[in-house]
């Protein structure tokens, strides 16, 4: 069979001032026709792992861009470059037997509320209603009706922290292949959930989510069932379609598909109220650290994670850090292109009065200024080792790593996911010789943080990633939903 394979993973945010243009793409990855394949075969990715799923086929690449959670919703010309390539390509590829889209979920754009659902009507518009058309998504997806009408079938990641990216993408081709061969005729029960919830407990390994993930996969083992997913959304979307979700994909019967999706729904549903994360204030996190001999303490600073699309630019802990004088190891990074140009130009060995931070915005946080010492210089390019996007390349830009008493703070130019210790140890920081060692992320970092980590904290820090929804100044958002309203009692019907 003659399969193309595209996609587009950026993850939006409605209240983040970073970027989301051509720049955010190239950073992460812009890939033509047979890069694809060359840059990301064998990784732990969704592309990859669709390709060995059909090894015996005949793949058609045509474009796959990802910039991560890069903030914004994506700049309108960047879109419409995008899609604009991915179905002209399709166009040239026609005929074909099936779609793969490997997508997030969460994309907006100037102009598309729902930018994956346009991009994937798009393509069902070039395919034509007989083509059928499958789409992977990250568990943070929003997923609307758009969606779900422009496809065939939809397999989401089971995991978070997210480690099942190629398993994910085995999955999505190799129903794929079925649809296509005939095997199978799915039909698809999407059931929307009027609530948000904050990544920190939205795990799979353990706690509310953990149980509703298990029911979903097993599931999906069911005999007659195609696909089961579910997800916690990106939260921080101030659209009129968003929150949580669930979706089941049968063989051929539409009512199983929406009663599995109802109950699944429900499930979630009223696990509700145990999401919020305990989060310790920032002084007495540093109290409890100084006063204990392990290290390392592994500090989520989720408020400011680029995987949850935050700038990454946030002095909070660094300043409280900076004010405390500590003199034990603390390992920090910043996203600053102006601060990195200011270092690169005094060179390594200088002594400088330095300004950082809130580069993009200082809504939530100030620049700092403090005598630092020019440590090394770098290009920034490492490869992730731990089992989330294991292989793929992460590029930081031109990047420094200055010092200020015990604190090494690793400054950059593009924020990246902070998923594991490469970006420190690239920069020739050890965590595991440091007493704190920050990792913006809001669950992902767990993966390969949890087991070199003393313990893990998580402290009340500002940020546009905050768990705490009540700060953000929503206005698209459709009403009432959980927790900005008060819910109570038996899952809401949504109506179109
Ligand atoms: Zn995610």
């Amino acid at each position: 069979m003659r399969i193309a394979l595209a996609g587009v993973y950026q993850e939006s945010h409605s209240f983040s001032p970073a970027l989301a243009a051509l720049d955010q793409f190239k950073a992460g990855f812009l890939l033509y026709g047979d890069e694809i394949p060359q840059e990301l075969t064998g990784l732990n990715h969704e592309i990859s792992g669709a390709l060995e799923a059909a090894s015996n086929q005949e793949i058609v690449p045509l474009t796959y861009a990802s910039a991560g959670s890069s903030g914004q919703p994506i700049h309108r010309e960047t879109y419409d470059r995008l899609a604009g390539d991915i179905l002209d390509r399709l166009r040239e590829a026609l005929p074909v037997d099936g779609v793969l889209m490997a997508m997030h979920g969460a994309m907006a754009s100037e102009h598309h509320d729902d930018a994956t659902g346009s991009l994937l009507q798009s393509v069902r518009d070039v395919a034509g209603p007989n083509v059928p058309i499958v789409a992977t998504l990250d568990l943070h997806a929003n997923l609307t009706r758009g969606i779900a009408r422009a496809v065939d079938a939809l397999v989401g990641y089971h995991t978070s922290p997210h480690i099942d990216q190629g398993d994910t993408g085995r999955r999505g081709m190799e129903l794929l292949l079925q649809i296509a061969a005939k095997k199978v005729k799915p039909e698809l029960s999407l059931r929307q959930i009027p609530m948000i919830v904050p990544g920190e407990n939205g795990r799979t390994t353990e706690g509310p989510f953990s149980e509703v993930m298990d029911r979903v996969i097993r599931l999906e083992q069911e005999p007659g069932v195609l696909a089961a997913s579910a997800y916690t959304v990106q939260p921080w979307l101030d659209l009129p379609e968003m929150g949580c979700s669930v979706v089941v994909v049968t063989d051929g019967d539409v009512r199983r598909a929406e009663s599995e999706a109802e109950h699944l729904a429900r499930e979630f549903w009223e696990r509700r109220k145990d999401f919020m994360p305990h989060l310790t204030p920032v002084q007495e996190a540093i109290d409890l650290v100084l006063a204990d001999e392990r290290r390392p303490y592994v500090f989520s600073d989720s408020a400011d994670a680029p995987s949850s699309g935050a700038p990454g630019d946030s002095t909070a802990l660094l300043k409280v850090l900076l004010d405390r004088d500590i003199s034990e190891t603390a390992l920090l990074n910043i996203v600053d292109p102006e601060a990195v140009s200011v270092v690169h130009r005094a060179g390594v060995g200088a002594t400088l009065q330095l300004t950082v931070g809130a580069a993009f915005s200082s809504t939530f946080y100030k620049p700092v200024t403090f005598a630092a010492y020019v440590k090394s210089l770098s290009d920034g390019t490492f490869r992730i080792k731990g089992a989330g996007f294991r292989g793929v390349k992460v590029r930081m830009g031109r990047t420094a790593v200055v010092v200020s008493g015990g604190i090494q703070l690793v400054i950059m130019e593009q924020p990246v996911f902070q998923w594991g210790p490469e970006l420190y140890r690239s920069q020739g920081l050890e965590p595991m010789d440091s007493k704190i060692v920050v990792a913006k992320s809001p669950v992902a970092f767990r993966a390969a943080y949890g087991p070199l980590a003393a313990e893990i904290i998580v402290p009340d820090l500002p940020g546009v990633c905050s768990p705490n929804f009540k700060l953000f100044p929503w206005e698209k958002l459709s009403r009432p939903i959980y927790p900005l309203d008060d819910l109570e009692g038996d899952l809401p019907e949504i109506g179109e």
